[in-house]
């Protein structure tokens, strides 16, 4: 078929490309780390990569995080030394989305945990949870009855490990308001992967309850949405052409590569497989093809012997 090709990046060409590329923009969980374990291989590969003058930007959809505490957990891998203005977590992405999309004093009605009150409190926005107001009584129905805050314009869904019916309620009751109350979600992956083939449900479980009962679709910042890429591409000078994004979930990582002219490479260390990427090569859907991903590698840390002298 006339489908994107997918090759292992290594040898010569490994070197070619490596050598025409200035920025790599890495996914975090499943490339760079599972947990709380460094990739074997992984921070040597990032020191080469820094040691040979590449910038190295963080893009991760992981919203329970700040941008400093993406710094620490890097230094504590191991890995070459992060600004917080080369991390790119949906958390302070959000921030920074209400920060432009929000009249000045409007107010922000958080899902979510203490990393994205943080990074909003950081963008200088006014934000809120549900607060006790939220249980005026025993009954659902008493809810409605909550009190609202007036400054409130948009509802922020993010990783929510205390989400719940009354936030749900609460929400809603925002969004009701009108279409000038925004309705904005941190990502929408669907599960997130535990070792040994378990999972828990990720944020976009949250953000499809609230989208369901607001009968609206939100504005998502994370991956896939070229929003993360324009929030990288404003902080630097960003050649497309000149860029890598590394990822290992099809759906978020290389589609948000894709879609923003990246060169795109799959670790096959996380979520997406090579079984799926031959899915997509050979299904008749033109849409699939976005999620063919230009090279792939078994671990970053095969990236090792192109980066010796
Ligand atoms: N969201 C949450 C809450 C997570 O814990 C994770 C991974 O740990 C992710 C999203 C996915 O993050 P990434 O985009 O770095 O793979
Ligand atoms: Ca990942």
């Amino acid at each position: 078929t006339g489908g994107r090709r997918c090759r292992r990046l290594e040898g010569e060409t490994a070197r070619a490309v490596l050598a025409n590329v200035d920025t790599l923009l890495f996914d975090c969980d499943g490339v760079l780390w599972r947990g709380e374990a460094a990739l074997s291989g992984a921070p040597a590969a990032l020191g080469r990569l820094a040691a040979a003058g590449k910038r190295l930007c963080y893009v991760t959809n992981n919203s329970s995080r700040t941008r400093v505490a993406y710094t620490e957990k890097l230094r504590r891998l191991g890995f070459p030394p992060a600004e917080p203005r080369h991390v790119f977590g949906s958390a302070f992405c959000a921030a920074r989305y209400l920060r432009q999309a929000l009249p000045p004093g409007a107010a922000a009605y958080v899902l979510g945990g203490p990393a994205l009150s943080a990074e909003l409190e950081a963008a200088g926005i006014p934000h809120l949870g549900p607060g006790p107001a939220a249980l005026p009584g025993p009954a659902p129905a008493d809810w409605a009855q909550a009190p609202l805050e007036p400054a409130v314009r948009a509802v922020l869904v993010g990783f929510d490990e205390h989400f719940s019916y009354a936030k749900l309620c609460q929400a809603l009751r925002y969004l009701l308001r009108g279409p000038d109350c925004l309705l904005v979600g941190t990502n929408r992956d669907n599960r997130l992967p535990l070792e040994g083939g378990s999972a828990i449900p990720g944020t976009g479980c949250l953000v499809k309850a609230v989208e369901t009962a607001a009968e609206r679709e939100a504005f998502i910042v994370g991956k896939p949405s070229r929003y993360i890429f324009d929030c990288v591409a404003s902080e630097f000078d960003i050649d497309p052409a000149r860029t890598i994004m590394v990822g290992d979930r099809l759906d978020t990582d290389i589609l948000m590569g894709n879609t923003c002219g990246l060169t795109t490479l799959l670790t096959l260390t996380g979520v997406s497989t090579l079984e799926e990427v031959r899915g997509h090569q050979e299904s008749d859907c033109p849409a699939r093809q976005g999620l063919v991903p230009d090279y792939y590698v078994d671990s970053i840390a095969d990236l090792l012997p192109a980066l010796e002298d």
